[in-house]
């Protein structure tokens, strides 16, 4: 894959599709933290339009007996990457996705405010596919490159920050594999592991 930029709160590039659900920062907070994910829908299936849908808003509650469950959600990542290793961003840097719900990490409530929200596209007993790391990767290099505040390298699963109420992006997600695709593009790696 080819070096990827970021600049002016986008991935050069990239395919966008602009969510409603973000709003500003609080305080103009600058991203410390990128939050992993992991998301399918319906929940194992891959491939279709339907986590663009629910981060339009669109999801249609007919289609599938789970969507009627999260359809009334309001929710969106800054970015999702697809078993491809595609690209798709939903909200800029600079604003606010709404991706963690309530969460806490290293002292701090509302992680929302002052993280990077990536959703992969995946399930949490499903190996991830090598191009979502390379992916992942290429975008976290990407992403320290343009925030000196994400210099530090840290990094964080769903369920690092919601512990008991999340459990993405799930034991198929290979941290090491991660941790070495990161530093392989001269690019930090911390991760706080709860004992
Ligand atoms: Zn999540």
């Amino acid at each position: 894959m080819n070096s990827l930029t970021v600049a002016m709160g986008l991935v050069a590039g990239a395919r966008t599709a602009p969510s409603p659900n973000c709003d500003a920062r609080p305080g103009g907070l600058s991203p410390g933290l990128i939050v992993v994910h992991g998301i399918s829908l319906p929940p194992g299936r891959f491939g279709g339009p339907w986590i663009e849908r629910l981060f339009m808003n669109t999801l249609p509650p007919d289609q599938d007996p789970y969507f009627a469950t999260i359809q009334h959600l309001r929710v969106s990542s800054h970015v999702l990457i697809a078993r491809d290793g595609a690209l798709t961003q939903y909200v800029p840097f600079d604003e606010r996705a709404w991706h963690a719900g309530t969460s806490h990490w290293r002292g701090r409530d509302a992680c929302n405010d002052f993280s990077i929200g990536v959703e992969l596209e995946g399930a949490d007993d499903v190996p991830y596919d090598d191009l979502q790391y390379e992916a992942l990767a290429e975008l976290v290099a990407a992403l320290q490159r343009a925030y000196p505040s994400l210099a530090d390298g840290w990094i964080a699963g769903h369920s690092d920050i919601a512990p008991g109420r999340k459990t993405d992006p799930g034991p198929a997600f290979d941290w090491q594999q991660l941790e070495h695709a990161i530093r392989g593009r001269g690019a930090a790696f911390r991760r706080e592991v709860l004992a």
